[in-house]
């Protein structure tokens, strides 16, 4: 079903000790939906992205992924991870493992895949994102464009149902950042549900579905990114919009 929901946050709250971080927060992710959330900074677009796959738990309302309400622990919570892959702003790659490596890890070690199965399809991810050829390279050898897109391949190698990203391009060089933008565009023409935090408007206004607006733990907007970008509804979404565009 097209339009079924994959990820479903309703009436979902958190504190850090008296600061109200995500109030009454509701969103539904369909299947193959790319939703993109923007917001000032300290509004809690990262403690979502890391609620969703229960990094970060919450204190209230329920939070659903693909019909199942999220696990708390153990078992059902690591298979939860693995099919709700997350992108950070900073790569995270292991450093004393090559590319190829990296990308084989998750699959074999948690996934329990058999070396030469992972290892297949680390190299067709490398050859998707573009960095076949630096597989037995070591992270430190690529640049941070490269970087993020092992990160990304990374993700996928685990088969995700879903892909979080929390400012993705943030970390990187400008002249870097459109070929990260490219492989996450690509992924969400493929029809990857997608949830992503960033800056980068014209990502927004090309690939998103939906264009979420966060503000002080609220979602004060939601809108298609040519209603969003055309006209926002709320003073805060223009203020927002006033100052980064
Ligand atoms: P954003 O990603 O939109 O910048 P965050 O979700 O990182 O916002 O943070 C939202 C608010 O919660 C900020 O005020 C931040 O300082 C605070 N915060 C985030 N993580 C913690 C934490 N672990 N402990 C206490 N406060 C936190
Ligand atoms: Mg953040």
């Amino acid at each position: 079903m097209a339009d079924e929901a994959l990820i479903v946050l309703e009436n979902v709250n958190k504190w850090f000790g008296p600061l109200h971080v995500l109030q009454d927060v509701d969103l539904s992710v369909a299947r193959g939906e790319v939703v993109v959330v923007i917001g000032p900074s300290g509004s809690g677009k990262s403690t979502l992205c890391r609620a969703i796959n229960r990094l970060e738990p919450i204190d209230s309302g329920t939070i659903t992924f693909d019909g199942r309400q999220l696990p708390a622990e153990g078992r059902a919570l690591a298979r939860l991870r693995s099919e709700v892959g997350m992108v950070f702003q900073s790569f995270n790659l292991f450093a004393h493992k090559t590319i190829l490596q990296n990308v084989m890890l998750g699959p074999v070690k948690v996934r329990k895949e058999k070396p030469a199965v992972a290892r297949e399809r680390a190299m067709s991810l490398l050859e998707r994102v573009g960095i076949a050829s630096q597989a037995e390279k070591f992270p430190a050898q690529l640049s941070g464009g490269q970087q993020q897109r092992v990160a990304i391949a990374r993700a996928l190698a685990m088969q995700p149902k879903a892909l979080l990203f929390d400012e993705p391009t943030s970390a990187l060089d400008p002249e870097m950042v459109g070929e990260v933008l490219d492989v996450m565009t690509s992924l969400a023409r493929e029809g990857m549900t997608m949830v992503v935090v960033t800056h980068e408007m014209g990502f927004a206004r090309h690939a998103a579905n939906r264009v979420v607006f966060m503000a002080d733990g609220q979602l004060v907007e939601q809108a298609t990114p040519a209603e969003f970008f055309a006209n926002p509804k709320s003073e805060r979404a223009r203020d927002f919009l006033s100052k980064i565009l």
